[in-house]
């Protein structure tokens, strides 16, 4: 199924992200996951793609292939460009429409300082507008309440955010935030653009101070008082700063959905009791929202 129809048929969409497991790790260990995740019945798995870009790295292909044909819950398949070929990404596509995956989260990836990106692909829009003219698969994009990092203002990168939904994606999926009023501002900047397609809230429960902190200075989330104060309070006691993460993401969550945000995409992290626990939380809004 194309996520587009899914976003025709309901008011709330309800999806999860998992990583494939670092190469240290066993693959079962993600098997063990999908088993936890799939009985909360998400609408759709997201599973994520080293922004490497290599070839031979079937290791999300075969994720997204399990959670379709194993629990039969739609994937959706990133796919980073800025370290690929055209030949790169031929072959990626090949494996996903052998695999009958027809959804695919399109992105440049980060630009790693030690590695010179390939020349194939400069920008996300670039690889969307390729997918889209092959028609096969249906395209999603990330976008960033806060602005991406790498861009000076939110104007342009308001208007990146457009050539990518002019170049074919059809909906969106935003960069962890924290405070609910940036996203909000976000979509009514992006509205103003002309910006229609559907836009996810990508929300990440905090459930440790070194995730945290690692997050913030990948990707530049901006942290509210009242977020720094439960850090400061629980960071050192686990299963305190658990519950209080877990606590911030569902607060966050109910006020987006009864302010009518057309999904939630949770960032499980691989870890599916909080998941649960999440899910558990907000099930029954979801479904009254889709009444
Ligand atoms: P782009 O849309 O290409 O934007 C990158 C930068 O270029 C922005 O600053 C933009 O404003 C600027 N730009 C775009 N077009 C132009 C133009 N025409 N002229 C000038 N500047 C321009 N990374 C991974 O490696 N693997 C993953 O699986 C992954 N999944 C992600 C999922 C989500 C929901 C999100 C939000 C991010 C994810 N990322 C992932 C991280 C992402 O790859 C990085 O944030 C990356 O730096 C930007 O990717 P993009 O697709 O948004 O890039």
């Amino acid at each position: 199924m194309k996520l587009k129809s899914l976003f025709e048929e309901k008011k709330t969409v309800f999806s999860f992200e998992i990583f494939p497991p670092k190469k240290t790790s066993s693959i079962q260990t993600i098997y063990d996951t999908l088993d936890a995740l799939s009985g909360l019945s998400p609408d759709f798995i997201s599973v994520t793609y080293g922004a490497g870009g290599n070839p031979a790295d079937r290791s999300t292909v075969q994720i997204a292939s399990t959670i379709k044909h194993k629990y039969n819950i739609e994937p959706l398949a990133h796919l980073t460009c800025v370290n690929s070929t055209h030949e790169h990404i031929g072959l990626i596509l090949d494996d996903l429409r052998q695999n009958g995956i027809e959804n695919i989260l399109a992105l440049r990836g980060d630009i790693n300082p030690n590695i010179p990106p390939q020349t194939d692909y400069r920008y996300a829009c670039d690889l969307i507008r390729e997918l889209n003219t092959c028609g096969e698969f249906d395209l999603a994009a990330a976008c960033y309440p806060e602005g991406h990092p790498e861009c000076p203002n939110m104007e342009d990168d308001i208007l990146h955010l457009k050539q990518k939904v002019d170049a074919g994606a059809t909906h969106l999926i935003s960069q962890l935030f924290f405070d609910n009023n940036d996203f909000y501002n976000f979509l009514y900047r992006v509205r103003e653009a002309g910006i229609m397609v559907p836009i996810e809230a990508g929300i990440m429960p905090v459930t440790n101070r070194k995730q945290i902190e690692r997050m913030v200075s990948l990707c530049g989330a901006s942290l509210p008082k009242k977020f720094v104060k439960i850090m400061h309070r629980y960071g050192d006691d686990p299963a305190a700063m658990q519950d209080a993460g877990i606590a911030y993401a569902v607060e966050q969550i109910v006020d987006l959905i009864s302010n009518g945000v057309q999904g939630i995409h949770l960032y499980t992290m691989n870890n599916p009791l909080i998941a649960h626990r999440i899910s558990q939380s907000v099930a029954s809004l979801i479904r009254c929202s889709n009444h």
